[in-house]
């Protein structure tokens, strides 16, 4: 499979000046440019390089996004690549379905970075369960019998800060409620239009960390790049999201969203998104059944179709293949954000099934090597912290994978004590861990000591029923993947083993000899279902999915096929770059004489597509 390069979807203007004119003056880039930053955070970003208003952060201008003051501007090209799956098989189902993964792929990489792959078997991917009939709505006992989680999470006092408002005498399911917003309206499903103002709140301090949004809803202005898009969403519901959610709208879309995990939203910015007009139907605290009707509710509406889709996980995407596949006819394209909606969408692909283009931001570098790695890294030990009050100094704990979100979770527990072990398959990756000062071990040599067990490798049945049983007492079992299919958490469901929910997302697991290990969030994904995620590493990720989702809606029809496209390092260098004032970083500027050195032009791209970060 090869790189491929495209033009830009849309016109892109800029400001004339002394940046652009350096850039107009520079060599020709490697790669055509890219997307490029609009006026304003050109003149931002500009302001933070010591270089002054001579270095534009990147050349080019932002897709869809043009300046009053562009007219007659240098028009740059934009790109965008595909490339292979670079993944191993990841796990399939959030359920743990099994729908087969593909072997590995051999990706051979040229210099000039053609990326070509040896052919991989796919099977086929795998649902929920689709029996379920939503009409026939079940009772609220019955709701609950489908996933235990529900009817505990929902009465607990609430110990975790991932919600601030969770109200623990409020047990009717949102679905058996009727609520209004203040306009009016009744076109969501959320816990309590009630908490809006104080969601209101938590997405203002959120806007604080998140400039490049905040950047772009502000130079867009009176334009609209996204005007007439129909956007499907299916993310964490944070107030992380919502600012992007408020940008997309800002930009000119209608937006309906669904949560993409059952543990993750934020009630009160849910109820905000809902008061301020987005059809959200997410509540912290789903059912199975619950979960894939929110989704249900966004996608089949009358009078309403989507035509983008920004997916975390595939799970919107697939719902749409199975019961909707019509729609796909609308759809122009889709924005997937995580490491296991790239690896379905991929398989898709390979099977000839992927009736859109789409674009993998997990493989973007701002997003692979900012939220997995930074995230996983600050929120790690928050998520522990909150639920177990542990300390970290001189525990044991072992770390399945070694990947982004695996490196992220070693540093952190290193940097407070922790005695690390890790657990690999590859052998890179295990290299790399060793190098980093970690015993690479494989996870039966070190399941009766640890103190704490955290998988990170996006596989399934990472952590057996059999390792749980050699457990030592108050062993703390948690992952981060973002399935949760990493622990045979069903397998724990026998009769000789109690349960005891301890705190909301905590469970004591016990052994008939009073041995227990401590659950956490029922082993889905611990910083996003028990703690918060920082805000400026989410910023980075967002603004890559809005700029995504801008040069797909903007494309003309065809210039991307069927496939599954990266988006131009230039996009990425982009990205980066505005976030850099937030630093006061001080770039620097390749000289004429180092630009024609290295080949370079002066305003990038400044790797080529195989550069490893
Ligand atoms: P990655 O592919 O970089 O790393 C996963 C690693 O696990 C790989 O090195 C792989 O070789 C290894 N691995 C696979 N099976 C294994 C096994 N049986 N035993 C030991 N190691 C094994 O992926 P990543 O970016 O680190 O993401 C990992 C998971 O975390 C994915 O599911 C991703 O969606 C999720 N994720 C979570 C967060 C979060 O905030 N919690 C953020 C980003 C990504």
């Amino acid at each position: 499979m090869s790189v491929q390069v495209a033009a830009p979807a849309v016109e892109l203007k800029e400001l004339s000046g002394p940046m652009d004119k350096a850039a107009a003056a520079g060599p020709p880039c490697a790669e055509p440019g890219a997307a490029c930053p609009l006026p304003a955070e050109r003149e931002a970003a500009a302001a933070a390089a010591s270089c002054g208003a001579e270095r534009p952060p990147l050349s080019g201008g932002c897709p869809g996004l043009s300046a009053a003051a562009a007219a007659g501007a240098k028009v740059p090209q934009a790109s965008a690549m595909k490339r292979s799956d670079p993944h191993h098989p990841q796990h399939r189902h959030r359920d743990g379905g099994d729908g087969g993964s593909g072997t590995a792929a051999e990706a051979l990489v040229s210099p000039d970075g053609t990326v070509t792959e040896a052919p991989r078997t796919v099977k086929k991917i795998q649902f929920a369960d689709q029996k379920q009939e939503f009409n026939k709505r079940p009772t609220k006992i019955g709701r609950r019998s489908l996933s235990r989680s529900i009817s505990q999470s929902s009465t607990d006092s609430y110990s975790s800060a991932a919600s601030y408002t969770d109200s623990s005498d409020d047990e009717t399911s949102p679905r058996d409620k009727q609520q209004k917003n203040s306009k009016g309206s009744s076109d969501f499903c959320v816990k309590n239009i009630k908490q809006a103002e104080f969601g209101r709140r938590e997405i203002e301090i959120a806007e604080q960390e998140m400039p490049a949004l905040m950047a772009l809803r502000k130079r867009a202005q009176g334009e609209k790049p996204l005007a007439g898009a129909k956007i499907v969403g299916c993310t964490h519901i944070t107030a992380q999201t919502a600012v992007l959610m408020e940008t997309l709208g800002a930009l000119g879309a209608q937006c309906r969203w669904a949560a993409c995990n059952i543990y993750s939203t934020l009630n009160e910015v849910a109820a905000a998104l809902a008061e301020s007009g987005f059809p959200v139907f997410a509540w912290k605290g789903e059912s199975e059944d619950d979960f894939w009707w929110c989704i249900d509710r966004c996608v089949n509406v009358e009078g309403w179709q989507p035509n983008m889709i920004l997916d975390d996980g595939g799970d919107l995407t697939h719902w749409i293949y199975k019961k909707y596949p019509n729609m796909f006819k609308k759809i122009k394209g889709i924005v997937e954000e995580s490491v296991t909606g790239v690896h379905r969408l991929y398989q898709l692909s390979k099977a000839g099934k992927l009736c859109v283009p789409a674009m993998n931001v997990n493989d973007s570098v701002t997003k692979q090597k900012f939220d997995n790695l930074y995230c996983c890294r600050e929120s790690i030990l928050d998520g522990l912290k909150r639920t177990t009050d542990m300390m970290f100094g001189g525990k044991q704990v072992v770390v399945c994978g070694y990947g982004e979100v695996g490196k992220g979770c070693c540093a952190a527990l290193k940097a407070m004590g922790s005695i690390v072990y890790v657990t690999e398959i590859d052998p890179i990756c295990a290299l790399q861990a060793c190098m980093d000062g970690f015993r690479l071990v494989k996870l039966n040599e070190v399941i009766r000591q640890v103190d704490i067990v955290i998988t990170c490798t996006g596989n399934k049945n990472v952590v057996t029923r059999e390792h749980l049983d050699r457990m030592k007492n108050s062993c703390i079992v948690c992952n981060m993947g973002h399935s949760n299919t990493e622990i045979d958490v069903a397998s724990l469901r026998t009769p000789e083993l109690t349960w005891e929910r301890v705190r909301s997302q905590v469970d004591h697991v016990i052994w008939p000899d009073g041995k227990r290990i401590v659950l956490l969030a029922e082993g889905r994904l611990l910083n996003l279902s028990c703690s918060t995620v920082p805000t400026f590493v989410l910023s980075i990720t967002a603004t890559t999915q809005a700029l995504a989702l801008i040069e797909l809606y903007n494309a003309p029809e065809g210039r991307y096929k069927q496939d599954v496209y990266l988006l131009p390092k230039k996009m990425d260098e982009y990205v980066a770059s505005l976030h850099l004032p937030t630093f006061d970083a001080h770039l620097t500027e390749l000289t004429d004489e180092q630009a024609k050195y290295l080949g370079l032009n002066k305003n990038g791209p400044f790797k080529p597509n195989y550069y490893r970060y």
